[in-house]
Parts: structure tokens; sequence; C-alpha cells
């Protein structure tokens, strides 16, 4: 792109990326200023052997976000490059002489190769190469396909059936060097679509933070089991990925989560709250989801998993009763027996959520060993489990236990960002937000509003309960007081004394009260993908009496922690934030009474 105007028409159809040539032989030179463009829109630079220190001045002067090396840049090159914060897109050109020998150097100094036509220039010939070359392509890195491209090309690359990340378009989109013809983008961009070939390309882009094969985010997750397990755990790894990929499985899946459930949840605009912090938040109405939290997303996506196994006798583990209560709604609905381990003292201090349970046709079972608590029911329910590998399928709560627990109800809760994209784009005409924030027990509900922003540049922001502090002994925030270790068949960051006994959690509000997070969130913590803040109960419950009286909505205790996040941080007049309301308040009422002495 060269021309202020056209760059901003072209930016309006929402591109991927958009590119400057800052190479001063080429007719397409850019040297002038940008003028603005959606954030969604990732800007790269194009240099021919440039060196290091021309090439970070125009990553600064113009916030590149990614850079194009056309020239004969060597690996060692490309990873002190890396250092300033840009994806590198590697560029080869391609004749029939080609070997793919060339790319093995930058495999791990790159983060996409580029596969242009050799010809004359170093770029923009007008000319394509033959694709079939590319058949023989031996890496996963995803790659750009560029040389040549108009319309007709991009109805064969659909038949190519290549791993292509990304169409790289240029002369034949020009009137002139450098000025695009926006009708001719705005048709193609709509072939594009009605071929469906974007989630074709997009679904070959690294995918950095999701989960490898063997289970792990980074250095977290894998399945830490005893023996015994193994069957059953082996069972559910083997099948869940082609069970949830059946067209019939998601179709039932959406038809519950449509008319059972309620979904899409709105994505409502908080007008109020917004005035007041001067930033543009909207919230991600999880709390008029059916039993009024998100978890009945995961519940209901598992309880098809336990049918689909052939399974006729459900278990699950339950602490505030929460889960519990989601777990014997499904129960019913499928006329399925279930079981439902609660610790002893849990099952005291939840009595509205013992009752429900029962109501829905589910045994509540008292778990009386150790503290009583959440720990210890889940300690029982793996004990049962054992006991019956046959016919029992155990439905955990949270992105937590052994692998493909974690991996499995992120994909059921993923809906929540599934629903985001959409809602924003139709809202902000931008899929991405700038934040996302949510709470953090387990994480299963920050993992399903995150899901689909992981691999893309959103600011992900997890909350955990501080409680009366965090170094007051009375806290369940995991990150800053956990070490890494085993708990519920993960390897994840858990609170646990210097012998690595679990320490008891704690926080006002019991869907927090967990001495562990999920793996995908240490992971996260670890690689500082997301920022992870904690509230106290009192900033929780100031935060959570606010929105009653901004915007009518009494938010669960839970959700108040994350909503908690707008008195500490500061945002911009034109950020977009997304807080992730994962439930609703009522059934915290006699908590709010107390603490307020209302
Ligand atoms: C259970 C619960 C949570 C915490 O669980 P995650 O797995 O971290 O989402 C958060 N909010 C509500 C309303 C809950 O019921």
């Amino acid at each position: 792109m060269k021309y202020p105007e056209n760059i901003q028409e072209t930016a309006k159809l929402l591109p991927d990326y958009l590119g400057f040539i800052f190479y001063e032989k080429s007719p397409r030179f850019f040297n002038g200023e940008l003028p603005e463009i959606p954030k969604s829109v990732q800007k790269v630079g194009v240099f021919v052997g440039a060196s290091l220190y021309e090439i970070r001045n125009k990553i600064r002067k113009y916030d590149l976000e990614l850079v194009q090396l056309h020239g004969n840049e060597t690996p060692e090159f490309c990873a002190l490059l890396k250092h300033h914060n840009v994806e590198i897109i590697k560029v080869f050109l391609v004749d029939e002489n080609f070997d793919f020998e060339v790319i093995r150097p930058y495999e791990t100094v790159c983060d996409y190769f580029l596969f242009d036509t050799k010809g004359q220039n170093p770029g923009g010939n007008g000319t394509a190469f033959n694709w079939e070359i590319l058949k023989n392509y031996p890496s996963q890195k995803p790659f750009f396909l560029s040389g040549g491209i108009g319309l007709e090309e991009i109805k064969m690359i659909k038949q190519l059936n290549l791993p292509i990340y990304a169409i790289d378009v240029n002369s034949k989109f020009e009137t002139a060097p450098g000025l695009k013809n926006i009708k001719l983008l705005k048709t193609t961009i709509a072939a594009i679509v009605q071929m469906s070939l974007r989630p074709v390309l997009k679904k070959n882009k690294t995918m950095k933070y999701n989960i490898t094969e063997n289970g792990f985010y980074g250095n977290f997750g894998g399945a830490f089991i005893p023996e015994m397990l193994y069957p059953n755990v082996e069972e559910l790894r083997q099948n869940y990925l082609n069970y949830t990929n059946e067209p019939g499985f998601q179709a039932e899946f959406q038809q519950l989560l449509k008319d059972y459930v309620g979904r899409p949840t709105p994505l409502y605009f908080a007008e109020h709250l917004s005035a007041k912090y001067n930033t543009k938040i909207y919230l991600k109405r999880e709390d008029l989801c059916h039993t009024g939290a998100h978890k009945i997303n995961n519940t209901i996506g598992q309880i098809l998993m336990a049918k689909r196994l052939g399974k006729t006798r459900i278990i699950a583990e339950t602490g505030a009763g929460q889960h519990g209560v989601a777990t014997a709604t499904v129960c019913a609905l499928m006329g399925l027996e279930c079981i439902v381990y609660m610790g002893e003292i849990d099952i005291k201090r939840q009595a509205p959520n013992v009752a429900r349970m029962k109501m829905l046709g589910a045994e509540v079972r008292s778990a009386t060993s150790g503290s009583k608590t959440l720990k210890d029911a889940t300690n029982e329910a793996i004990r049962d489990w054992i006991n019956n590998p046959i016919d029992t399928y155990y439905i955990i709560g949270s992105v937590v236990g052994p692998h493909p627990y974690p991996d499995m109800v992120a994909r059921f809760q993923s809906v929540i960002s599934a629903e985001i994209k959409q809602q924003l784009m139709e809202k902000e005409a931008r899929e991405n937000p700038d934040y996302v924030i949510a709470c953090v027990g387990g994480g299963s509900n920050a993992a399903g509003a995150f899901y689909h922003f992981l691999n893309e540049k959103v600011k992900l922001i997890a909350v955990e309960a501080a409680g009366k502090g965090i170094d007051s002994g009375e806290s369940a925030a995991t990150s800053v007081l956990g070490k890494i270790g085993i708990i519920h068949g993960s390897k994840t960051l858990l609170m646990q004394s210097e012998d690595g006994q679990i320490t008891e959690p704690y926080s006002i509000s019991a869907g927090l009260d967990y001495p562990g997070i999920g793996p995908l969130h240490a992971h996260l913590f670890e690689s500082k993908r997301a920022e992870f803040m904690a509230v106290t109960d009192d900033e929780a419950m100031q935060a959570g009496l606010n929105l009653c009286k901004t915007e009518g909505i009494i938010p669960a205790i839970e959700s108040s922690h994350a909503l908690a996040v707008l008195d500490q941080k500061k945002f911009d007049k034109n950020d977009v934030v997304v807080i992730n309301l994962s439930g609703r308040g009522d059934k915290d009422l006699n908590t709010y009474i107390d603490y307020f002495g209302l």
C-alpha cells in the first residue's frame, strides 16, 4: 500500500494484513504518514536486504507488527530481529528447481514462510509459479502464497488443498503500482467468504497457546493418574476429538445450547459503566444461561460425550454446588443416574444447592475425610471411577484434571468467545476486542472467553481471588502463591505447603475457592500471554454492588472479581473491553446480605 486514502479504503474491508514496502527501488516504496486503520488489521513492513537498524526504525515509526524479508537475510539475522517483538515472514522465491532444504535453517527463527514467484524483481512480477511444487512442502509452519494471484487463481487455491495460511495479493489488484482497486478487492473478499476459504486458511495458523497432542500447554498439563484409571482416561482421550467433530454431535450440542441453555447469550454494551470508567465496556451475559452460569455449556457437552461412549452412570464432585447442580440438570435431561460427591462441610454451607441437586434426582454423597471440602470430594469421585470403570463417566467441572479434560472443557466453553467475535463484528465492525477480562477459579469461564483470542492480538486479563489479601494466609490467588505440583491428575500451579500438601484456599466467593488453576492458565501466566490480577473480597463486593446500581444486574461474586479490574486498571477511551459475566448473583444473596448488612 502507498496512498493514504487508498490505504484507508482497503483497511475498511478488514483484511488480516496490510503491507508497506520499504525498498527504495520499488515503485511501491512507502515513505509517508500512515492514516488510522482498524486495530484488527496488522501492519507488515516489507524489506529487501535492509539493515537491522533500518528495520528497527520502521518498526518503531509505523508500529509494525510483522516484517516480511525479501532479501538474502540469514537465519542469524532473523533471530536478532525477533528481539524487536515482531513476527517474521521469510520469503522464498520459487522456480522449477526449488529445493525445500533452504527453508530448514529458518524453521526456528521465523513465524511464517512466504512463497513467491522467482522473476525479474524481488516481488510484484505478476506471474504465478507452479503450485504443484508445494505438494512436497516438508514443514508444519504456516505459509503465505504470493505471485500473480487474482480471483481465478484463488478458485484454484481452494482445490489445491494445501496448508496455505494466507494469500498475499498485489499487482493483479492494482490500477497503478501501490494503488489497489477497491471494487475488485471487495468482489474477491466476497468470493473468499462464499467459498468458505477463510476458515480453511486461518486454521493453519500457529496455535502457540493451544494444547499439544500429548496434552501439554508449555510445561503444564499431562495426565498423572493412577494406573487403575488409565483405561478410562485413555478411552476418552482416543475418542473426544472424533466425537466432538462429528456433525451429529455438533448438531445436537448446538441445538441444546440454543433451545435449552438459551444461547447465544447477549453481548451487552454497558453504557453507564462505560461512561463511569470512560472506556467501552461490553458484558458477555453468561449469567443469563439456564441454571445461572456458564457451567452448563460444559456439562451439556460432557453428557453428550458420555452417551456416545455408552455410559449410563454419571459421577461428579462439587465444592460450592454449582457444578453439581449443572451436572444434575443434564442428567435429568438425559435420564441418566447421577451421583455427586461433596465435602461434609460444604453440604452444610451450601444447603440450597444440595436441595436443588436432590430435586433434580441426583444423589449427594458426603465426603467425610480430610478437610471435608472440595479436594476430599474429588478424591472420593476418583475412587468411585476406579471402582466402576465400565459404566461410569466422570464429569469434571472446569479446565482441570488429566488430559484430555482441560482441552475438552475449554472447547465446550469456547462457544463464549466464538459468540463474542460474531457479536463484536455486528456492534463494532471488528472481531477482536482490545481486552477480555474473566475471573479464574479452575479457569473454565476464562478459557471459554479467551479461547478464540489466544493467538490474536487481544490483551487477556485473568482475575484471581485474593481473599482477605495475598499475604493474609486466607487467599486463593494461585498464580502468586502457587508452585508447580500435581493436582487432579494434572501438572500445574497449586497452593501447597513446604512438603507438598495442598493448602486450603479461601475466598468469599465459593466458585473461586480452588487451590489450583488449570494447566492452560498456568501456561498463560508463565508465558505472560495473560496478565494475572488478584482482587480481594472487599474489592469484589464493592464492584458487584456497583454493577447492581449502574446497570441493574446482580452478578455472581465470582464475576464481581472480574468487574473489580475496572477500579484497578486504566483503559483508553476507545478501548473495547469485554468482561465475561460468568454467573448471576441469586445464589450469593445471603453473602451479599451478610456483607452489606442489608
Ligand atoms: C464455578 C464458577 C466460576 C469459577 O469456575 P471457572 O472454572 O474458573 O470458570 C466462576 N463464576 C461462576 C459464576 C461460577 O459458578
